[in-house]
């Protein structure tokens, strides 16, 4: 069943309308006696059945609804830096499909782009929170400058500090995460990697530098691969 994300869904008849609507209508040609699941970000599925089409909506008849049981457990941040190009959309809809609840990106001092159009991010998002079956949209920030988020790092369980520095003793991953996390931050940087200045910030809030294997990963891959790892070792992938 096709799946909508709405502000709200009633226990009750319902209407489908714009640009949620013309998808149903136009793209996948929904019969009356179809059945669609509604998303109103509450975690939830609710299941409806078409009762009537018209021009500028569908009217939706209640059928019932049940906990979505494709969100984690885990409340996943990852701070991917801004990339060029479409690499930070890319980023997006893989760490939609991965569960992860946050994306927030941030400009540092080797970061090549320095702005993102956010509304080609949240459709990213949206796009692939359909295509995956999740009931909640991941948030997506607007980027921030590094010392912005920084400070967010100690609301975390635990932080992940992905750093290709060879002298860095960079702590092993599954050294780092113990897998009773509730909340956990993955932070990655651009193509030009971090600044010294951004390693010492970071080392001294406490966050050990964590390896994600002998090769340099480009920037996206390194944001993908360590938010797999993350869910595994916390337990998501069972
Ligand atoms: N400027 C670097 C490449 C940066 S890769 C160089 O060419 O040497 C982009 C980001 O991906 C890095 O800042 C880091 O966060 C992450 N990354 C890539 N490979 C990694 C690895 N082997 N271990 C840990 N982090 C890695």
């Amino acid at each position: 069943m096709r799946r909508f994300f709405v502000d709200k869904a009633d226990k009750s008849e319902t209407k489908l309308s714009g640009a949620e609507y013309k998808h149903l209508a136009e793209v996948l040609r929904a019969r009356v006696g179809d059945k669609i699941i509604l998303c109103p970000n509450d975690g939830r599925d609710y299941v409806y059945a078409i009762k009537a089409l018209d021009k500028t909506s569908a009217t939706l008849e209640y059928l019932y609804d049940y906990p979505n049981e494709t969100e984690c457990a885990l409340d996943l941040t990852v701070y991917p830096a801004l990339l060029k190009g479409d690499k930070t959309e890319l980023v997006v809809q893989k760490l939609t499909e991965l569960g992860v609840k946050n994306i927030r990106p941030f400009i540092s001092e080797f970061t090549v782009q320095k702005s993102e159009k956010s509304d080609r991010l949240q459709r990213a998002a949206h796009e692939a929170a359909k295509q995956c079956g999740r009931a909640i949209i991941p948030s997506i920030d607007k980027p921030q400058t590094f010392d912005k988020i920084l400070p967010q790092l100690g609301d975390f369980d635990n932080v992940v500090f992905a750093y290709e520095g060879t002298y860095a003793d960079g702590k092993r991953i599954d050294e780092v995460i113990r897998g009773d996390e509730k909340s956990v931050a993955l932070i990655v940087g651009p193509e030009g990697g971090f600044s010294e200045k951004e390693v010492l910030a970071l080392t001294d809030s406490g966050y050990m530098p964590v390896t994600l294997g002998k090769r340099i990963l480009r920037a996206e891959t390194a944001s993908i691969a360590g938010s797999a790892v993350i869910m595994f070792l916390t337990g998501e992938w069972k």
